[in-house]
């Protein structure tokens, strides 16, 4: 590989430790770190590996910070780096899916759409700093509709444990053009067998891309009481088997969102878990209620309306907030969250929980900033005067 891409020495080794790993532990230290760039030269290094019995540790990106980062598990893990494998190879707009390398993060992908002035979008992760193929291997989970049980993956490429290469699917008949259309056909399709496993290094993926939908509806669903929790579940559950929310929701309860728009001792200076009155009050201030479902559609304006009305009326009981029909870009606006859950790359989940006062979640929303176009307020308080009721707001209608 040549010494740019071997890492040996042990400042350069404490670069590729989780940053949030105590700085005195060095457990999940590895002796050395590859960078290769090609599939020839992981297929090398695993001959290698074989032959020293050096067990090998690989990241696309390795940014799960927190829970691991680039570190391998086994300590002295020679760690194989995919950062430098970061070719978009491939995007079909109409076939609609895209061939990457296993270092392409979802900023890169979604950047190479844009470029290419494609009309696709791509069901993305909340932090778009991480690999494609690493979140997707890990079982990863995306928000929007393409986004459900990672099943929009088609066709690998992989490096096996003898250095042999396997291609899954129609991928095993070489030049097929439908390796990336269609998971099961010619050979065998045992794509599972490489996620949240080691029996080999993926070095190519197929990954389906939505066509841009007409319009993109932003919803919360969201109740007062603990108790009002199961019913929800009940509404949540008929909505996605017949098929109304075709996407990934996030249920959060007051505590989780309240951490991200807040701090405990704007509310909770005292000892032990913060009181059950204390939670109300927080979700009552922070318009979070109890528990929160972010949610969205992605359809033509009509279905749209059908399907939010579908909502409101299974909604007995619970309060469905909505923002109107937006176009595809603006409604990511400041909330990382809906910018993660309209497609949109983005990695400021963390500087935003940090960058300033609380935000007013619901009653106060990026549209509704002075200078935003399209800055109706889009949810008004109800009569009773507690939080805010159903209001469609003068959507923006601004097409993607
Ligand atoms: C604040 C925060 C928010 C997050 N939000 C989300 C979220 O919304 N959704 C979500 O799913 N995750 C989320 N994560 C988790 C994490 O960011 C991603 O899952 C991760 O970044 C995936 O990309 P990666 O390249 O870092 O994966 P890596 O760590 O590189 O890989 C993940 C796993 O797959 C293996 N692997 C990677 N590449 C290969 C390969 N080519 N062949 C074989 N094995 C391989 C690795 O050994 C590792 O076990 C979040 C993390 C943080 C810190």
């Amino acid at each position: 590989l040549g010494d740019a891409r071997v890492i040996t020495d042990p400042e350069g080794l404490r670069a590729f430790r989780d940053p949030f790993q105590f700085e005195t532990w060095d457990d999940n230290t590895a002796s050395a770190v590859l960078s290769p760039t090609t599939v020839e030269e992981i297929q090398e290094i695993v001959r290698i590996a074989n032959r020293h019995r050096v067990p090998l540790w690989t990241h696309g990106q390795g940014r799960n910070n927190g829970y691991g980062g680039p570190a391998p598990r086994v300590r002295g893990s020679v760690i194989v780096s995919l950062r430098q494998m970061n070719r978009v190879l491939e995007i079909d707009p109409d076939l609609a899916y895209a061939v990457v390398e296993p270092g392409v993060r979802w900023f890169d992908l979604y950047e190479a759409i844009q470029a290419g002035g494609h009309r696709l979008m791509l069901s993305i992760a909340d932090l778009g700093w991480g690999s494609v193929v690493g979140n997707t291997l890990d079982h990863g989970v995306t928000y929007a509709p393409y986004g459900v049980d990672m099943g929009m993956q088609c066709g690998m490429e992989v490096v096996l444990a003898d250095g042999s290469v396997m291609r899954t699917g129609m991928g095993a008949m070489p030049g097929n053009r439908s390796w990336h259309l269609y998971k099961r056909g010619l050979g065998p399709t045992p794509d599972q067998l490489f996620m949240q496993s080691n029996f080999g290094i993926v070095t190519k993926m197929g990954v389906w891309l939505m066509p841009m939908p007409e319009t993109y509806m932003p919803l919360w669903l969201r109740v007062w009481k603990d108790d009002d929790l199961a019913p929800m579940f009940e509404t949540l559950r008929a909505l996605m088997l017949n098929g109304t929310i075709r996407m990934v929701p996030q249920v959060m309860n007051t505590v989780l969102y309240g951490a991200v728009v807040a701090k405990r001792a704007d509310f909770w200076t005292g000892e032990g878990p913060i009181p059950d009155d204390v939670l109300d009050r927080m979700g009552r201030e922070l318009d979070i209620g109890r528990w929160l479902m972010r949610f969205a559609l992605y359809e033509d304006e009509a279905v749209a309306d059908v399907k939010f009305a579908k909502i409101k009326r299974r909604g007995v009981g619970h309060e469905v907030l909505a923002r109107g029909h937006s176009g595809h870009r603006e409604p990511g606006g400041e909330d990382p969250g809906r910018r993660a859950e309209s497609g949109l790359e983005q990695h400021d989940r963390l500087v935003w929980r940090w960058g300033g006062r609380p935000h007013r979640l619901l009653a106060g929303g990026a549209a509704d900033r002075p200078g935003r176009p399209g800055g109706a307020r889009s949810v008004a308080r109800d009569g009773a005067g507690r939080g805010p009721g159903l209001h469609r707001g003068a959507a923006s209608r601004q097409r993607p």
